[in-house]
């Protein structure tokens, strides 16, 4: 590194600005900005509950999970597949497993150890770091503007990457403060993804049953089904299922107001099977039969007594099949894993970098694209931060 290196700014120090940090400190002067006072925060809430890198499906499969999938995207996924982000989770001595469901998730399942090796690998090839340094936008010489302990400064670069993050989550960091630098016409407003929604439970179920798991349930709206679980919670439902058909759900109740899903609560079974498992009732109390016939859990008799005591008079069998639930509204940003909106495409040329400011590029989470959890997410932030960086090294090199 010499004075006349490039001197290059990548704001915000998540999956995508690490890893664009790594793929261009061997160009010059890097130096890494964040807002917080540590890299890597959401990066470390995302492995409190397993880590989830990727997924193991095919790349054709994968590449669907995106929604929307322009060529960029769908080129860098294909640049920096699966198996590029494991063998790099490896390099950084972190053994990965694939789970039954196809995740992948580092063998110590936590964040924490993947980030300490990370982060000792960019100081090695000199990345420095300016933590607790908000981005303010550009001075009237193109300069970045920053707010810090020591107030407001400047900082002249030759290129820039911004990897800002989108708006969930906000006390972790990315809390979107930065579109207010960038021409509205150039975003699509953030909305929650992977979020709960709410509903308006029974004060008698709430008390019982919030906190309760539903394992291995079928959730429906319309023609789209997933399995998995859900969560009850004080407020309403959460959980993998959830997230899974969330988008669909939210958008069907930004068009039509509440939605309502039917959870599958015995997917194992037909109605029929049901029905002659329930015929044998005799004297059961209904709680009982459910249980001991049906083979329900407890919470899961609730929501079916819960559905009955508003006044629901499907056949048990059926009920149970297809339990209506009325999801209100989806939970805000403060909660969702992930948000979808942000930098619109027709904003970035090919290569990431912003139309509207040569020499800037973009990637991560801010970027307008949404996907599932697992793993998809972490696989998006890190393969738009490897192409990102990429496209700037070859802006700067052409200069
Ligand atoms: C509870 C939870 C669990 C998750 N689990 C998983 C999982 O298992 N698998 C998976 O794939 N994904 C998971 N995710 C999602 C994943 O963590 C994010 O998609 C990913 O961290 C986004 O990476 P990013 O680099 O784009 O942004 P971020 O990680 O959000 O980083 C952006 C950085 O920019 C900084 N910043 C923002 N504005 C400014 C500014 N003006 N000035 C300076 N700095 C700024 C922020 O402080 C932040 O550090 C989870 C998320 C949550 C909340």
């Amino acid at each position: 590194m010499t004075q006349t290196s490039p001197q290059i700014a990548i704001i915000g120090a998540g999956p995508a600005g690490l890893i664009a940090a790594e793929r261009l400190a061997d160009l010059g002067r890097v130096t890494v900005f964040d807002r917080m006072p540590s890299p890597g925060r959401k990066l470390l809430m995302a492995g409190r509950g397993g880590l989830n890198l990727t997924h193991s499906e095919a790349l054709e499969r994968l590449l669907t999970r995106y929604d929307p999938a322009p060529a960029p995207l769908v080129e860098a996924i294909t640049a920096f597949p699966p198996e590029a982000l494991i063998e790099w989770a490896q390099g950084l001595g972190q053994e990965v497993f694939t789970g039954t469901s196809g995740r992948v998730f580092p063998r110590a399942m936590k964040a924490s150890p993947l980030l300490r090796a990370w982060l000792a690998r960019l100081n090695e090839r000199g990345v420095t770091f300016r933590l607790r340094e908000s981005w303010q936008g550009w001075a009237d010489d193109g300069a970045l503007v920053f707010d810090g302990p020591q107030g407001r400064s400047t900082m002249p670069a030759d290129a820039t990457l911004l990897a800002l993050g989108g708006a969930s989550w906000p006390r972790l960091g990315s809390d979107a403060g930065w579109t207010q630098y960038l021409p509205p016409d150039a975003l699509r407003p953030f909305m929650p993804a992977n979020m709960g929604f709410s509903v308006s439970w029974s004060d008698v179920f709430r008390a019982r049953y919030a906190g309760q798991p539903l394992k291995r349930i079928g959730l429906r709206l319309g023609d789209r089904q997933v399995t998995g679980e859900a969560l009850i919670t004080q407020t309403g439902i959460e959980g993998g299922a959830i997230y899974n058909l969330a988008a669909t759900i939210r958008d069907a109740i930004a068009a039509d107001g509440p939605a309502v899903v039917q959870i599958d609560l015995r997917p194992d079974l037909t109605v029929e099977a049901l029905a002659l498992r329930l015929a044998g009732r005799g004297s059961q109390s209904l709680s009982n039969a459910l249980r001991t016939k049906a083979g329900l859990s407890l919470v899961a008799i609730g929501l079916v007594q819960e559905a009955l005591h508003a006044g629901n008079a499907t056949p048990l069998p059926e009920l149970i099949k297809a339990l209506p639930v009325r999801l209100e509204a989806p939970s805000g940003l403060a909660r969702a894993i992930s948000s979808a909106g942000g930098l619109r495409w027709e904003a970035l040329d090919d290569h990431f970098m912003l139309c509207c400011h040569p020499g800037v590029f973009a990637a991560g989470e801010m970027l307008d694209w949404e996907a599932p959890t697992g793993g998809y997410l972490l696989q998006g932030c890190l393969s738009t931060g490897v192409a990102a960086a990429q496209g700037l090294r070859d802006w700067l090199s052409q200069r």
